[in-house]
């Protein structure tokens, strides 16, 4: 792999196939994979992850806003794509660029039913979407009938599949909840499906979901942080491979007095002779203020170097007081091997945050291992 000379987020393609790979090995054979692509696809580069994951016959995509499916579609994805929290500002929009939304309330059904019909739509498919317990978005289990009624006054949508969301799939303290949910989903499935005259897929897990509730599968599941690398466990950590590194330079080093002070705010100051680096990446392009004053690190030759004093706007500096380093010299802010997920923890985040905050100012360089 090259060295970075400037700050660049990589991207593994390799990585990519070998996390669907094994996700896919935990599904039986006909259930349908979604890959969940929202923000920039977790921080990388929407665009890349589709096209390749179409590569790899993925079933299904979903985004967050309708704006996240256009730009996939203006880029040539064709793969049908859930817009998991659409606004009916974009209804139009979603028409047009066969987007497919989330209908998840009675003002989001009735909108988008009126939209459809001036738009002269048959059968346009939407998901309806259920609360099972993590009351965000949602129609609730007596909204059935409601729903069921306003189907029946119309031609224009069809439904293409129910879903649900869980709560805490990720936490082994929550397994009874999380049951709770799957169950509680399964029977408005059952109670919806008596209901209409045709058979809408089911889906309700999401990665970690996959890992711990193979009786919550269904027709489809939906993974989105798993594709990136992270399994939200030690154990699911050593089978995925994280497709995203980050990656910088040193651009000058300084030599401190004791009593001296780095950065703004004067907040760090040198116990002793300290040799510092700075390195072009600040809070704009991710690395947050929370990262500063000694709790998150890069790496330099291997050597762990703490980010002191406040984080910049466009730069950090780090303490490299005994590595040996000289300017111009590759800066690991997190990859494979130093991972996004403790970077985070030792600022007290998760790897979700880290990986969607890598901002668009930072290039993305498409590679395949
Ligand atoms: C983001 C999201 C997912 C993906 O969750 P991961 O934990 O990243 O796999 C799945 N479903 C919905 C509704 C989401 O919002």
């Amino acid at each position: 792999m090259p060295k970075a000379n400037e700050t660049v987020l990589e991207i593994d393609l390799g990585a990519l196939t070998h996390n669907f790979n094994y996700l896919k090995s935990k599904l039986q054979p006909n259930t349908k994979f979604l890959a969940v692509v929202k923000a920039f696809a977790y921080g990388s580069d929407s665009v890349a992850i589709a096209k390749h994951l179409e590569t790899l016959n993925i079933d299904y995509l979903a985004v967050a806003y309708a704006k996240e499916g256009v730009l996939l579609r203006d880029a040539g994805v064709t793969t049908p794509i859930l817009v998991l929290h659409p606004q009916p500002v974009n209804f139009k929009t979603i028409i047009e660029r066969c987007l497919e939304p989330s209908i998840y309330s009675a003002r989001i059904l009735s909108e988008f039913i009126s939209v459809a019909e001036e738009q002269s739509q048959k059968d346009y498919p939407v998901h309806i979407k259920f609360n099972t317990g993590l009351n965000r978005l949602g129609f609730w289990e007596n909204d059935v009938d409601y729903i069921v009624s306003k189907l029946k006054e119309t031609t224009s949508i069809k439904v293409k599949s129910l879903f649900s969301h869980l709560a805490a799939s990720e936490d082994k303290n929550e397994t009874e909840f999380s049951k709770h949910q799957i169950e509680t989903f399964k029977s408005i499935a059952k109670v919806f499906k008596s209901k209409i005259n045709y058979n809408p897929w089911l889906h309700l897990c999401n990665t970690s979901g996959i890992i711990n509730y193979p009786e919550g599968h269904l027709d489809m599941v939906r993974s989105g942080v798993g594709l990136y690398g992270f399994g939200n466990s030690v154990a699911e950590d050593k089978q995925l491979k994280p497709i995203a590194s980050l990656k910088s330079v040193i651009s000058q080093i300084h030599t401190i007095e004791k009593g001296e002070t780095v950065g703004y705010n004067r907040v760090h100051k040198a116990k002793d002779y300290e040799t510092t680096a700075t390195i072009p990446i600040g809070h704009a392009d991710g690395i947050t203020r929370i990262y500063g004053k000694g709790k998150g690190y890069v790496f330099i030759n291997g050597k762990k170097a703490p980010i002191i004093g406040n984080v910049c706007m466009d730069m950090i500096m780090v303490n490299v007081t005994g590595i040996d380093c000289k300017e111009g010299d590759e800066v690991i802010i997190f990859d494979g091997l130093h991972k996004a997920s403790n970077l985070a923890e030792s600022s007290g985040t998760i790897s979700y945050e880290i990986i969607t905050a890598i901002s668009q100012r930072v290039k993305r360089n498409i590679i395949s291992t």
